[in-house]
């Protein structure tokens, strides 16, 4: 089987003398546990990195989706490239902890109110059998929930779902008739106890937590101090979950006694109510052939010198080559890979193949920079270096010097048949449910593979040991020093269009620029976009010529709509060389995740709109970020970006609107100065829409210039019934008479965070629910104030309008031109 899942190219871990005894130690213990949960960020890291680092066991958080749902506080990416930043946060993450990482192809469709719901969404049968497979190939001893599964209803649907799930298939994995065909790569696996991992909070309070039956709950203080690693297990824990940047989860450590409760849903409770694998034998005796190692590492722990790790490397040898003879083939593959790594740790080898450039393409050469230094002493020989998917094959018998690095290059050509780089479960189109992966052996990998690697061939003390190493793009940055980036495999072409979706908001030609950008010298081709009957592209083909690699050029196709109102979606592509183009390449770079490169078909929305607005100038503050100043722009507004401390009566007093973006009231301090200078800008006649905020962390009381109050209600269900309650207000009839299948066709959701009480001064348009619930009266909320208008919406505009859903641009268009009234 493959243990592989290791972060991808970041800086090699170089650990200290401390941190290669703290490995040492978890050499002797073969425990496993898996701790699962819905979301990347719903797991404890206190718990993860406790269980890790002090119970020394092999710890796997099984997410059950890649959070693609939730919202990024720090970039543009949502949807599927969110997931892609999640994954790699999750990464980061465990890297800190000393925690492993799994997920089932379930996708993260955003909130769901509860489980029964979910499991209706997912494809139930495949996210069940992906689960038995996480059981099976990380054999744990002890299962551990993040979610109750008896309290459908009371939390996000995912997060009971993923409870249940591993509730209901905690024997399913020992069984051979189920989900067979997992049989082929791993065996069978009972684990002995499932845990709720549950706190005072899923009590209701510390009072009623204090008074509970704890018969059935085991606790431990998993405020330890690891005096190697100089850090408390909650610090560890704070900074592995400080990962999780896109959602803002910056967390500070905190030091002493901290109580972790778990409580016991099947299997037998441990006496001692203390340890969870109490009773389980997880010494190296539990596996066919272990008894001699148990021994051997308890030498090698004994005898460890801190000042000179290079003497346990005889003892690893010997380690690894008893190992070899042990039956288990999971505690096999995984401790000879602990080990072979402690090797090269207590050597201070660094093994190394880099190359100079970072996206190569199928055919193209690479220049390869191998580097070998051997800075502590032991009896270490190259033996050879071979590439895999590449052509390198070198053979050598020469003895590694200390402290003499051995250094060549060597020019590579990249095989045509590489495969291009993506995140494996975006390569074919999923569904809303379950990403599309059926390909079992990769199936619940946190990431994709790298093809090109090296393969190092070492005699170390008579022994030969084999390291691969991906190909690395390492290069020196002036701000911070060595960088190391993954190396991508692009196609020598790729395309994109400029925007998402395109309005058409009258029967005049849009322009659309599409940027054609070669990532090999010398191409020629020819861009076109294929559409369907009615609509009509001039030019209907450029040719173009790119001399350079990695050059790009736009162009401009101006396309015509029917007259009818219509959505199509297009795919601009080129042909060269009798090949076609369609993918565009997506950077996602940030400092705190590896950079990542996602080939995705690239396509846009047009939507051929029947709109009028009467709003022409908007000011815009940014809020936690989205889309809506584009989409704007799209029907024709020109839309100035506001900075908070830009707000001042003269600088609003030319604009139609104002509208505050999403989260502004959570994330912009300088929104709490500029409250009376925005409704005096009402009071003049101005019109001011705000969108939702979470009601936690809101930097003035004031949202409103009447008072309002937040809550957390929310209408899930994209196609809920939109029940109008004032259908004589404006909003409802200028400059857009709107209507019933006005609501038809909206994605994800119908909006959230509506108020839950209000001034008389608002008036409520609109009653909606999701499927047998109360009736939310919040989600659009107006109040005239002086000659102007206050809107408060939670309705998703900043999902609609992307999405281009028509029949909310038609009503974002009514908002924005309240009070505002024709022009020629
Ligand atoms: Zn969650």
């Amino acid at each position: 089987m493959s243990l592989s899942a290791l972060v991808s190219a970041q800086k090699p871990k170089k650990p200290t003398s401390g941190e290669i005894f703290h490995k040492i130690e978890r050499l002797g213990f073969l425990g496993s546990v898996l701790y699962v949960a819905a979301h990347p960020d719903d797991e404890n890291t206190r718990l993860i990195s406790y269980l890790a680092n002090e119970k020394k066991a092999y710890t796997t958080y099984l997410s059950l989706t890649r959070g693609d749902g939730g919202q990024n506080l720090i970039g543009p990416e949502i949807s599927e490239l969110l997931g892609v930043m999640r994954t790699h946060e999750l990464l980061q993450a465990r890297s800190l902890d000393n925690g492993h990482q799994m997920f089932t192809r379930a996708n993260d469709f955003g909130f769901s109110k509860n489980a029964e719901e979910t499991i209706k969404i997912w494809d139930t049968e495949k996210v069940k059998a992906d689960v038995v497979w996480a059981i099976r190939k990380t054999r744990p001893d002890v299962i551990i929930n993040r979610f109750d599964h008896r309290t459908s209803g009371e939390t996000h649907g995912h997060h009971t779902a993923s409870a249940q799930l591993s509730h209901e298939l905690f024997e399913a994995g020992s069984d051979p008739k189920q989900y067979k065909e997992q049989l082929k790569y791993v065996n069978t696996w009972q684990p002995r106890r499932l845990f709720f991992n549950t706190s005072w909070w899923f009590y209701g309070s510390e009072d009623k937590f204090k008074k509970a039956d704890k018969s059935k709950l085991m606790s431990m203080d998993v405020g330890v101090y690891y005096p190697l690693l100089g850090k408390s297990n909650t610090e560890i824990a704070a900074e592995s979950r400080s990962k999780h940047k896109c959602q803002g989860f910056g967390s500070t450590g905190t030091r002493g006694m901290q109580m972790e409760y778990l409580e016991l849903l099947k299997g037998d409770l441990p006496t001692g109510k203390e340890d969870v694998f109490e009773g389980i034998n997880t010494t190296w005796t539990r596996v066919d052939g272990g008894d001699k190692v148990q021994p051997m590492v308890a030498k090698l722990i004994a005898q460890y010198d801190f000042r000179h790790p290079e003497k346990s490397i005889q003892t690893l040898i010997e380690i690894h080559t008893a190992i070899q003879k042990t039956k288990d083939p999971f505690w096999k593959a995984l401790k000879t890979k602990e080990v072979e790594d402690l090797i090269t740790e207590c050597a201070g080898l660094f093994l190394e193949a880099k190359t100079n450039s970072h996206k190569i393409t199928p055919g193209d050469s690479l220049t390869l920079d191998i580097e070998i230094v051997k800075r502590l002493d032991g009896e270490i020989k190259i033996k050879s270096i071979q590439g895999q998917g590449i052509a390198l094959d070198s053979n050598f018998n020469i003895p590694v010097v200390l402290n003499e690095p051995i250094k060549w290059s060597e020019k590579i050509k990249v095989p045509e048949t590489t495969p291009f780089t993506a995140p494996y479960w975006l390569v074919n189109k999923g569904t809303l449910g379950l990403y599309n992966v059926e390909d079992q052996a990769i199936i619940g990998d946190p990431e994709t593979q790298r093809n090109l690697k090296v393969r190092f061939e070492l005699e170390v003390f008579g022994k030969t040991l084999i390291y691969n190493k991906e190909i690395v793009h390492k290069y020196n940055s002036p701000e911070n020093g060595e960088t190391y980036r993954p190396l991508e495999i692009v196609p020598p072409i790729s395309v994109k269009v400029k925007e998402p979706v395109y309005i058409f908001s009258s029967d005049q030609a849009n322009d659309i620029k599409v940027t054609v950008h070669a990532w090999v010298k010398n191409q020629k081709g020819t861009l076109r976009i294929p559409l369907p009957i009615g609509w009509k592209s001039n030019p209907e083909a450029i040719e173009f010529e790119l001399k350079q690699a990695g050059e790009s050029k736009d162009f401009t196709f101006s396309i015509t709509p029917p007259s009818k109102a219509e959505e199509i979606y297009i795919s601009p592509e080129v042909t060269s060389l009798g090949k076609i183009y369609n993918k565009s390449i997506i950077d996602i770079n940030y400092e705190h995740i590896p950079f990542q490169t996602v080939l995705m078909q690239s396509e846009a929305k047009l939507s051929k709109l029947d709109i009028k607005t009467n709003a022409r100038k908007i000011a815009y503050v940014m809020g936690a970020g989205d889309e809506i100043p584009a989409s704007l722009k799209q029907i024709g507004c020109q839309v100035d970006m506001v900075k908070p401390d830009e707000i001042s009566a003269e600088k609003l007093m030319g604009y139609d609107a104002l509208v505050v973006g999403v989260r502004a009231y959570n994330t912009e301090e300088g929104l709490k100065f500029k409250q009376q200078t925005i409704f005096e800008y009402v009071k003049n006649g101005g019109n001011v829409v705000v969108q939702y905020n979470t009601a936690n962390g809101l930097v003035t009381k004031e949202l409103a210039p009447y008072p309002i109050t937040l809550s957390r209600s929310r209408v899930t269900v994209e196609e809920a019934e939109m029940r109008i309650l004032a259908p004589e207000h404006e909003v409802m009839n200028r400059p857009n008479k709107l209507a019933a299948n006005d609501f038809n066709h909206w994605v994800q959701e119908r909006g959230l965070y509506f108020p839950s009480e209000w001034d008389k001064n608002f008036t409520p348009i609109f009653s909606c629910n999701d499927p047998g619930e109360q009736p939310l009266d919040g989600s659009l909320l107006i109040a005239p104030y002086g000659d102007g208008n206050f809107v408060y919406t939670g309705i998703s505009f900043f999902r609609q309008l992307p999405a281009g859903v028509s029949g909310a641009y038609r009503l974002f268009a009514n908002i924005i031109s309240l009070g505002k009234h024709a022009r020629p």
